[in-house]
């Protein structure tokens, strides 16, 4: 057996243990739950706790935890050990059924929204088994879905199983209607690709604002940049190779299929993909992925840093959220297969995900919305702020014939000529890589580029799966009723892609002239997370989140108010962080400097000869009067921070005075600071520069 097939999945409970450890007729019992959601007996439990505790032990594990996905962004957990006192005065170790599958962490501290009130602060864990155990640094991690005293969902998990349901059961309708009657589930698949940058901790632990913020907020641009893109796909050093070999071992061992990794385009970032799983496990895979990426990082006296824009002037990072639908039997539903054209079942799930993103982009936008994303979106790199689909040349070709009345053929793909006759002649790709579409087919799936990195990708999936649900499911209403599934089928194609049309955009999703022409086609353009937010409470979207049974009115409010409070607390983070740094570090600096230049001219003067001063006399009046504009801009920006933290009522003002307020006057003194930076001696500068950081390992 090779090392990998040793380490792979080592440290997990998956179901060749599963199957190894327990009864027939419980491994089953376990089985038909996880593969057809029926609810779980508790005797089944009792024995799942059992053979748990007993394979967790023998792998050195002493506690146990309820891993669960609070409305953080993180995970949190609560371990308790396996042992319980006898009377003897010694300890068995114990784990039972009851303690599988309910916990009761104290979650008074975990944001709410307002759901919980204090005095029944309890939150509960529910075990969630079509996610596998398994152990953590001498934990045995169960993942659990996390929930009020009155069932209210408290996390990402909960919404992100109930989205899958409710997508498996419309789909499941459509494919009946179609005629199949063998498949019982639809399951929605994820593959995220996770970007990230790699930097010296020395240089991390002499900035705060990387130490409180996960970004920079000063900082010069380089003499070099990401203009050669020599770092995209180069060969990767050999500090940072060594750091992605232990991450990828320790990812296996967790049963996280790591697949790819290669240097991004901005110097010092990186990226990983496993291969797709369920939306579920993906989810979990993800959290688990970006937290031991910190972890092994430290153990190389690297930093991994997972903000959305660590560093200004320079691509930021993000997830590429690959998504799809699949039958139980292992059918992808958006494989258009040889010849699309005649492959109705594949055209009608296309459909359905371009009216779903078009009625709901408002939703989607907001699923990727965060304030770390607000440097990204729109600032002409990543995906721009406007949503739209990217189909390729051959869809594209499909979806006009529909408009036209019905499609009769499908493009085929051209041949590459490389034009050496022994290279191998490669068929064109039919959908063609456009990096500059948020929203792309690409080849048998659709990739969500809008992600941010730093963030679970629970919202954007459970979201996708609830819009697309909401569309299948009035496709289904259609076919179960018609006389004639063909005709309707082609009425309904025709009617998605006449009304549809407008988000398809296979341009350039960067360029100015698609800002203009997709106003013309009435596509929103939300540039802030602040105004995307409000997307949680339209009654649109109120009505489709109800309607499905994945968040209710009353939870998605409390989202809304919980996005909006972490939008105040970060920026409020950074103002003070930067107002700390510029008031103690850099005043002090740059004032330094100032003070050297007129003691220079004082000493020369006073030399009595005549020397040329005109040099320091210039960069003294530069410095000084940059410096009078940066105590200003301080002056400013404490005045706005004062003012944010003394309105109080509408949590949706406060937010957007910070986004319009505070924000504006941090661009404001950044700037000056930055200005600063570039004329001041390298030696008095207090914290490295992005030249130190980033070309440093
Ligand atoms: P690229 O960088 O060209 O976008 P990668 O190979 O890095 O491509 O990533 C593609 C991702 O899409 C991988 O995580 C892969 O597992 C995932 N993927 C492939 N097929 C599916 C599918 N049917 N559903 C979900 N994700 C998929
Ligand atoms: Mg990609």
């Amino acid at each position: 057996m090779s090392k990998l097939n040793e380490i792979f999945g080592s440290n997990v409970f998956n179901d060749s243990v599963m199957r190894e450890r327990l009864p027939k007729a419980v491994y089953k019992a376990l089985r038909k739950t996880i593969d057809e959601g029926t609810t779980l007996d508790p005797s089944v439990a009792e024995v799942v706790a059992g053979a748990m505790k007993d394979w967790a032990i023998e792998k050195g594990a002493t506690h146990f935890t309820h891993w669960f996905q609070p409305m953080t962004n993180i995970t949190a957990e609560k371990h308790d050990s396996f042992i319980s006192p006898t009377a003897d005065g010694k300890v068995i170790m114990e784990f039972s059924g009851k303690e599988l599958i309910k916990g009761e962490p104290d979650a008074s501290s975990f944001p709410s929204g307002g759901l919980r009130a204090t005095f029944e602060a309890r939150g509960y864990t529910a075990w969630d088994c079509t996610s596998p155990a398994f152990i953590k640094d001498g934990s045995l991690c169960i993942p659990t879905a996390f929930c009020s005293y009155t069932g209210e969902a408290l996390d990402k998990k909960t919404p992100l199983l109930r989205s899958m349901e409710a997508l498996s059961k419309q789909a499941i309708r459509v494919l009946r209607a179609l005629g199949n009657t063998t498949a019982n589930r639809v399951i929605t698949t994820v593959g995220p690709e996770q970007e990230y940058f790699i930097i010296d901790k020395k240089m991390y632990d002499s900035r705060k604002d990387l130490i409180f913020t996960g970004r920079t907020l000063f900082g010069a641009k380089a003499p070099k940049g990401q203009e050669l893109e020599d770092h995209y796909f180069g060969s990767i050093k050999e500090r940072v190779s060594e750091f992605m070999k232990e991450l990828d071992e320790e990812l296996w061992k967790l049963g996280i299929s790591a697949k790819t990794k290669h240097n991004e385009v901005a110097p010092a970032q990186h990226e990983l993909a496993p291969i797709f799983n369920t939306t579920n496990i993906a989810t979990d895979h993800n959290q688990l992925t970006m937290e031991i990426m910190k972890k092994v990082a430290l153990r190389h006296g690297l930093v991994c840093l997972l903000h959305e824009k660590p560093f200004a002037g320079i691509n930021g990072s993000g997830k590429h959220n690959n998504w799809s639908m699949s039958t139980d039997e292992g059918v992808n539903l958006l494989d258009p297969g040889k010849t699309p054209h005649e492959n109705k079942q594949f055209l009608l799930f296309l459909c359905a995900v371009i009216k779903a993103v078009d009625d709901y982009a408002d939703l989607l936008r907001v699923s990727a919305a965060n304030p770390g994303n607000d440097h990204r979106l729109g600032a002409n790199e990543a995906p721009p702020a406007i949503i739209s689909i990217f189909v390729g040349d051959q869809l594209q070709d499909i979806l006009d014939q529909i408009e036209k009345g019905g499609v009769t053929s499908s493009k085929v793909s051209d041949l590459m000529e490389i034009g050496v006759t022994t290279l191998p002649a490669l068929p064109k790709d039919t959908t063609d890589r456009n990096r500059t579409s948020p929203f792309a087919f690409t080849g048998n799936k659709f990739e969500f580029r809008m992600v941010p990195s730093s963030a679970s990708i629970a919202a954007p999936n459970f979201t996708l799966n609830t819009i697309v649900a909401e569309v299948l499911s009035g496709i289904a209403d259609r076919l179960e009723k018609a006389q004639d599934v063909e005709t309707e089928i082609d009425k309904i194609l025709f009617e998605i892609v006449k009304e549809h049309k407008k988000i398809v955009f296979n341009g350039n999703g960067y360029s100015e002239e698609w800002i203009q022409e997709a106003e013309r086609r009435g596509l929103p353009n939300i540039r802030t997370t602040v105004e995307s937010i409000k997307a949680l409470i339209q009654e649109k979207n109120l009505e489709v989140m109800e309607k499905h049974g994945v968040l209710s009115r009353i939870e998605m409010k409390s989202r809304y108010e919980i996005s909006l409070e972490h939008y105040i607390k970060t920026i409020n983070i950074e103002a003070l962080t930067m107002l700390d740094m510029a008031k103690k570090q850099i005043l002090p600096a740059v004032i330094r400097f100032a003070t050297g230049l007129a003691e220079s001219i004082n000493t020369i003067k006073s030399t009595g000869v005549d020397a040329d001063v005109t040099a320091q006399s210039e960069l003294l009046v530069e410095v000084s009067s940059l410096t009078a504009s940066l105590k200003n801009k301080i002056k400013e920006l404490e005045t706005s921070v004062d003012k944010a933290s003394s309105l109080h009522g509408d949590t949706y003002e406060q937010a957007a005075f910070c986004r319009f307020d505070v924000f504006e006057k941090m661009n404001a003194l950044r700037s000056d600071a930055d200005k600063l930076e570039t004329i001041v001696d390298k030696e008095v500068w207090p914290f490295p520069t992005y030249g130190d950081i980033l070309f440093n390992i």
